[in-house]
């Protein structure tokens, strides 16, 4: 933490050099002694330490200065630093102007020029302000703070992107600042910057408005951009298969680099509770297994390049090329697909202006202890939407999980089933579906519709999660990597059709399990055809294709 503030203010220069050098001869050990020689002066400088969050335990202005007094600045302050200790130095002539300030503008202390000699005049009187001031200080947040307002969508893929690199944040929503005074003292502080939202204010005082993710990853140190441009293996999605296959190739001596557009974790890293990966008796949370193999990733030397997307392939003899969003491209002798898929969205009347503010799509984990208290719907009846439920159940009010089957028995495993069913908190509405969602800046409502007897209803809602299945986004792929007709990857044995290879396949061989219809271009996960849709078979797959690429790098160089 940063020394908390000492400011003077004083307009003589001479008098301020000395108050600041008696300062800093007893102080200044354990506090940053700061002069100005205005009360304007002074102000800009509180603001800036505002903004910075760091803490201000001592004002000390004269009384008689131009522009603005010392009772004036001290009120002013007091807005942006409540809890600074306010002291008023002062002229024999204005002791009674320092008693009422005393009363009035909730000043704390006033002291007398000249304050000779300091041991006796001014250090004990301070020692007092500090103690007390010591006494309830609570230390400030250190890390970076995002300024947003709930309903906004920029706001929220602002904390989703944070939350899912792992990046630790305060939210500070300004629609606070009426009835929050830390809120608004920063909010008054930051002025017209309030005004563009979305703002990330990092540990240094930088602020970021409305900011774009690959300037964020810059200012937080996470790298978008290749280091080489040629790589043994090239891998697209940094989900469990994908994270699977780095640790696996890099831990056997490829030079591996992948290339993730969100955060590493994929699907996964949405989930709040995956209780069915072998190991973790008591279940883990996607971030938690994230977290885990991007450490054990780069400790093996993987490069990840996050977020940065890969939007075209190409092939040129035995090197495989990657276009990047940033227009630049990398080049490699093996590529491994493994983009995952990605929610399917409702199409229903509101959705789509309602996204972000109220309507999510996916886990939404960092909107959980937003929805403290409150109803909260879940839309979907697969694991992933039940797992919503019980994280959901542990802040909201009531959780209503609406399905359109009879039950949830045919989409969701058991043992989930068996959790929500002793969960008083959670409801499940069989038969049904939302027909429109309603609201102009937020949710305010949503229609649902019993699919048996047509009945439609309108309810009061502030929080929609929609989990209903996903797809896979592999349209930049062209035409020579063949997909079935969802754009599932086709792999191995799947490309053949009676026994006839595709024409985009250059060798005499037939591809090898995994291998897509490109020599040297392999599909691993959710996103290959006839996958099956779990951590634990995307993990197994990018373990086991490493050791087809080996085969294959065996015979290209
Ligand atoms: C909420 C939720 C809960 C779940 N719970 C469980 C559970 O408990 N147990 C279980 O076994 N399974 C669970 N699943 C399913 C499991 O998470 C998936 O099967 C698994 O994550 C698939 O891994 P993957 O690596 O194939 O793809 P994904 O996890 O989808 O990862 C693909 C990655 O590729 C990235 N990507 C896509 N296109 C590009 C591109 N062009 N350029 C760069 N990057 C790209 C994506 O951003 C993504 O990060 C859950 C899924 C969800 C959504």
């Amino acid at each position: 933490m940063p020394k908390p503030v000492l400011l003077t203010v004083d307009d003589d220069p001479e008098v301020l050099r000395a108050i600041e050098r008696d300062l800093r001869s007893h102080y200044s050990d354990r506090y940053r002694v700061m002069r100005a020689n205005s009360g304007s002066a002074a102000l800009t400088t509180l603001r800036e330490l505002k903004a910075r969050n760091n803490p201000v335990a001592l004002l000390l202005a004269y009384q008689r200065m131009p522009q603005m007094d010392g009772v004036g600045f001290l009120s002013e302050a007091m807005e942006m630093h409540p809890q600074a200790k306010r002291a008023l130095l002062t002229a024999y002539a204005d002791t009674n102007a320092a008693i009422d300030a005393i009363n009035e503008a909730r000043v704390h202390y006033y002291l007398m020029k000249p304050w000779d000699p300091p041991e006796e005049k001014l250090f004990p009187a301070l020692d007092d302000l500090l103690h007390d001031w010591n006494s309830t200080f609570r230390p400030p947040y250190e890390g970076i703070r995002v300024l947003g307002t709930r309903w906004a969508n920029r706001s929220y893929e602002l904390r989703d992107f944070l939350a899912r690199n792992q990046v630790p944040y305060q939210w500070i929503d300004v629609e606070l600042a009426q009835s929050d005074p830390e809120v608004r003292a920063l909010v008054n502080s930051l002025g017209p910057e309030a005004e563009t939202l979305p703002l990330i204010i990092f540990p240094d005082g930088a602020r970021l408005a409305e900011p774009q993710f690959p300037a964020i990853a810059d200012k937080i140190g996470l790298r978008t951009h290749a280091q080489t441009n040629f790589y043994d293996l090239a891998i697209v999605g940094g989900g469990p298969a994908g994270l699977a296959a780095a640790v696996y190739g890099a831990s056997e001596g490829l030079h591996t680099v992948m290339i993730e557009r969100e955060a590493p974790g994929g699907q996964a890293g949405l989930s709040s509770r995956i209780e069915n990966y072998l190991g973790f008796p008591s279940g883990l949370t996607g971030s938690d297994l994230a977290r885990r193999a991007v450490a054990q990733a780069k400790r093996f030397g993987v490069e990840i390049l996050s977020p940065q997307e890969a939007i075209g392939v190409r092939v040129d003899g035995p090197y495989r090329y990657l276009k990047l969003a940033d227009g630049t491209e990398i080049s490699c002798h093996a590529l491994l697909l493994a983009m995952g898929v990605q929610w399917r969205t409702l199409d229903v009347p509101g959705i789509d202006r309602l996204q972000g503010a109220g309507v999510y799509y996916g886990g939404g984990t960092s909107e959980a202890m937003a929805c403290r208290g409150e109803t909260v719907y879940i839309i979907g009846g697969a694991n992933s939407a039940g797992q919503a439920a019980m994280h959901f159940s542990k802040f909201a009010g009531k959780v209503v999980m609406l399905v359109r089957g009879e039950s949830l028995a045919a989409t969701m495993s058991h043992y989930l089933i068996e959790q929500i069913a002793k969960t008083p908190t959670i409801e499940v509405w069989p038969k049904t579906h939302v027909v429109e969602v309603h609201g102009d800046t937020r949710l305010t409502d949503i229609s649902i519709e019993r699919l048996d007897t047509r009945e439609k209803r309108k309810l009061p809602a502030s929080s929609l999660f929609i989990f209903i299945g996903a797809q896979p986004r592999t349209e930049w792929l062209g035409e020579t990597i063949c997909r079935d007709d969802r754009g599932f990857v086709l792999s191995g044995p799947d490309l053949l059709l009676n026994g006839r290879k595709p024409l985009s396949w250059t060798l005499d061989r037939d591809p090898g399990l995994l291998e897509t219809s490109v020599p040297g271009i392999f599909v691993v996960g959710d996103v290959r055809h006839g996958s099956v849709k779990r951590v634990a078979s995307g993990v197994g797959e990018g373990a086991v294709v490493v050791q087809f690429i080996h085969q294959y790098l065996a015979k290209v160089q």
